[in-house]
């Protein structure tokens, strides 16, 4: 076997369908359910940099993902490979609006350095409902919002054959060449046991990267955790995708779905969400509806409730705690530890991980061994989590008790 994948979320998922194609045998073991962690909580942008170029400079970060939004658009069309024409695409751009007062510079700051997509002033009657009376300037983004559980369901659904649910703690054992390397891979189900000799082990689980390398006897620490506390808000609102910025900092970032059963869901990060980390779930939930009324005075609040969940983004270590500019793989012998960093950039980190396996030198098995293997579900998006707590708590009441 040319690589033994472990973690199904954007960063596993992709890898797997982009070494398929390339005609490497590969597989893929999923601890729980596929893209839980990061990608099925995430807010589903495919960024192409803006949000680093606030600064007006054109910064590492804003260069790696420039290009992304090009490229997903193609999958997402059915054009490109993989094809992810089964993807829910919930919006097919972002709007973008200021809430200070200095003269705004959107619709120039792309342009100027050196983005692919490049944000568009609209009109007054071109704006959506919800930025009715904002007073600065919107634009348009033609970044695309997907729905995570959606995309990777899609991607699941063309690899079925090459992912496996497997406990990591108890069906699994790693045997160590003497170099150090993962010489073979030991896998049980139940009372059948299979012994795999992958030439490459590829940590792609998000969050659960460190308890591996502990496993494998590596650095457990070369992985970073970075907090969030996100807004859950559903109800009678309208359907929007947009960042609030002022200056360098992004306000708020608010995504849109509907739920099963039938009602707009937000997901609210950004500044929201980074502040909310030191809050307790009620002090959020205040913070955020004192917020949305105030940059988006259109909208009503009053028939929404309210609810909130913790994640950590989990990156490769740096030296300040920051987030890292780029997509992050480390080697150590034959396993390789990666992290995209973010959702858009899943294709980069495929590329660049093909990139190191190189050639396709094992014969590809036969998918019918694991015929009696338990297959994993996709992760439920925040809001359909069994025993989530709704809140319709009013802000002017509790902001009144607090005053
Ligand atoms: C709230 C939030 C919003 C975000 N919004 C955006 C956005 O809008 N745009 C964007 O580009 N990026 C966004 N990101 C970043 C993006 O979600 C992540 O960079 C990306 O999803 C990481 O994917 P991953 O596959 O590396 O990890 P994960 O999605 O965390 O997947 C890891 C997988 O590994 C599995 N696993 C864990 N341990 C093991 C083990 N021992 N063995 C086998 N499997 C294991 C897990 O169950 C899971 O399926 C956001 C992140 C967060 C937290």
């Amino acid at each position: 076997m040319d690589a033994l994948i472990f973690g199904g979320g954007a960063a596993g998922l992709w890898l797997l369908a982009d070494l398929t194609r390339r005609g490497h045998s590969a597989l893929l073991l999923e601890a729980t359910a596929l893209g839980s962690g990061q990608t099925v909580a995430s807010q589903g942008i495919i960024h192409g940099g803006l949000k680093y170029t606030l600064q007006g400079l054109l910064t590492p970060a804003a260069q790696q993902i420039r290009d992304m939004p090009g490229l997903w658009r193609e999958c997402l069309a059915g054009t490109g490979f993989p094809n992810l024409s089964q993807t829910h695409v919930r919006s097919q751009h972002c709007h973008l609006w200021r809430t200070n007062t200095l003269a705004s510079r959107l619709g120039m700051i792309g342009a100027q350095i050196g983005l692919r997509i490049a944000p568009q002033t609209i009109p007054e009657s071109e704006r959506p409902a919800a930025l009715a009376n904002c007073p600065g300037t919107v634009a348009r983004l033609d970044e695309q919002v997907l729905s995570p559980a959606s995309f990777i369901a899609d991607l699941a659904n063309q690899c079925r054959g090459r992912i496996l649910l497997v406990d990591p703690e108890h069906d699994i054992d790693f045997r160590m060449s003497q170099a150090n390397a993962v010489q073979q891979v030991v896998l049980k189900n139940g009372a059948e046991q299979i012994v795999l000799n992958p030439r490459w082990v590829v940590l792609t689980a998000g969050a659960g990267n460190a308890r591996l390398r502990e496993r494998l006897g590596l650095d457990p620490a070369r992985m970073q955790r970075r907090p969030l506390h996100m807004v859950l808000a559903r109800g009678t609102l309208p359907a929007f995708n947009g960042h609030c910025v002022d200056g360098a900092k992004t306000r708020a970032t608010i995504t849109s779905d509907r739920d099963l059963a039938g009602r707009v869901v937000w997901q609210i990060g950004g500044q929201i969400s980074e502040l909310g980390v030191n809050q307790s779930e009620s002090e959020l939930m205040a913070h955020a509806q004192s917020e949305l009324r105030s940059i988006m005075p259109a909208v009503s609040f009053d028939d929404v409730e309210w609810s909130t969940y913790r994640v950590d983004r989990a990156e490769g270590v740096t030296s300040n705690g920051s987030r890292p500019d780029g997509v992050q793989i480390l080697q150590d012998g034959n396993v390789l530890t990666a992290w995209p960093t973010k959702l858009a950039l899943a294709p980069q980190l495929a590329g660049d991980l093909a990139s190191r396996l190189g050639p396709p030198m094992s014969t590809p098995f036969d998918e019918k061994i694991f015929k009696d293997w338990a297959r994993p579900s996709v992760a439920l998006p925040p809001w359909e989590e069994p025993g989530r707590v709704w809140s319709s708590l009013e802000v002017r009441s509790s902001l009144n008790r607090s005053a």
